[in-house]
């Protein structure tokens, strides 16, 4: 299975998604749509090296657009850019920024992200076949206000200290990043009886078959 995950800076994927992508059965792209610029405590260079390493630690595909912070939208060029690579990759699950955050990076990112899940199965200019993603799923970085409420947690308690690696490769940026992360990962599997979780939204309904109803593990103490 194919996750392709897209963050509009580096770091956003690895703290809203890094549990799943460490995952080692699946198989992993990462987009940064800008390479962090902006940040107040590195440059575009440094930021890219963070995220390159990151990477290495999930053992993910990763690339950038190079789109400079504050810029992101959901124009043309951009979109076709995006529909482009997602019908080269041809992933199962889009996994991308939720549509509530204090960021305008993240609400830009994620307004392109959704117009791409949309368009990548449907008739538009790009070179290369159309392709129908399962779903588009989304994280909130901090989770930090805006009722960011799960439709479902994964339990990431076996693959944390890989997440936790992984987040700390951006090392410019990780003083404020992990107990953030340590936090959001405790709240969120307590409420769900594991020890760490990481929550979702999904753009259409989660399909479970039959035989998947057996995975599926009841949360807290009832
Ligand atoms: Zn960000």
């Amino acid at each position: 299975m194919k996750i392709f995950a897209i963050g509009a800076h580096p770091d956003d994927v690895e703290i809203g998604c890094g549990g799943l992508l460490s995952i080692d059965w699946l198989s992993k792209h990462i987009l940064h749509l800008s390479n962090g610029e902006t940040s107040k405590y590195a440059d575009g260079e440094t930021r890219k090296e963070e995220a390159e390493a990151a990477a290495r630690v999930l053992n993910a595909q990763v690339q950038f657009f190079d789109i400079p912070g504050r810029q992101i939208d959901d124009d043309d060029s951009a979109c076709l850019r995006l529909v482009a690579l997602i019908r080269e990759i041809r992933p199962d699950y889009l996994v991308s920024h939720w549509e509530l955050d204090g960021h305008p990076d993240h609400q830009a990112a994620h307004q392109l992200v959704r117009k791409a899940f949309f368009l990548s199965g449907a008739s538009v200019d790009v070179d290369a076949p159309p392709w129908r993603c399962r779903n588009l799923l989304y994280f909130h970085p901090f989770n930090s206000g805006y009722g960011f409420i799960p439709d479902f947690v994964l339990d990431i308690t076996a693959v944390y200290p890989s997440k936790l690696k992984a987040i700390r490769c951006h090392r410019s940026q990780t003083s404020f990043i992990v107990p953030q992360v340590e936090a959001v990962s405790r709240y969120f599997g307590q409420n769900s009886g594991v020890a760490r979780a990481e929550p979702f939204k999904a753009e259409m309904p989660l399909v479970i078959g039959s035989r998947g109803l057996l995975d599926l593990e009841g949360g807290g103490d009832g």
